[in-house]
């Protein structure tokens, strides 16, 4: 029977395309798929199954589960499985390749001023009225920003399109809709 190659589940499955290439795929429940895409909050809890799967002989499951603990390193029992495991120098630079391992514990998620997740396309609304520097854009309180893009290496910040143009906003200015 098919599981989960990281936690064991055998609900949900689907095959997760890893990141950056997606040429190599490993079978994944659910719960895991989206806590790697960064579109649930990581559940530290749910990744101890990371000290077993971290053990695979599959270099595919070998790659997230490193990217994985490195993102959980603020917990101990993660921090102890990343020194303990070991990656050959291609493996590892594969690893290093979305620099996910440099982020950690949620850290990397973009929120609204309230800590709410924000996710590419949600609506927001501004909770300021901004001053975009260099245009006549009229970036007023209460402003609906729809169809929103995250800043991919800057969690506090998110484009949104105001008056027909694609401006840079930060993300404790907007509220989610
Ligand atoms: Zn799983």
């Amino acid at each position: 029977m098919m599981s989960c190659e990281l936690c064991g589940s055998s609900e949900n499955l689907t095959q997760y395309a890893i990141a950056p290439e997606g040429a190599k795929s490993i079978t994944v429940c659910e719960k895991c798929c989206k806590q790697i895409e960064k579109k649930e909050e990581l559940d530290a809890n749910h990744w101890t199954c990371l000290k077993d799967s971290m053990w695979s002989e599959n270099p595919n499951v070998q790659v997230v589960a490193w990217r994985m603990l490195n993102r959980l390193k603020n917990e101990t029992w993660a921090a102890d499985a990343i020194d303990m495991m070991y990656l050959d120098e291609d493996l590892l630079a594969w690893a290093q390749a979305t620099n996910d391992h440099l982020e950690s514990d949620g850290n990397d998620m973009h929120r609204d001023c309230n800590g709410a997740i924000l996710l590419a396309g949600d609506s927001v609304t501004l909770i300021k009225s901004l001053d975009v520097k260099g245009s006549s854009v009229q970036a007023k309180i209460g402003t609906a920003v729809r169809n929103i893009k995250l800043v991919h290496d800057n969690t506090e910040q998110i484009e949104g399109k105001i008056d027909g143009q694609q401006i840079v906003i930060l993300t404790k200015y907007v509220k989610k809709s």
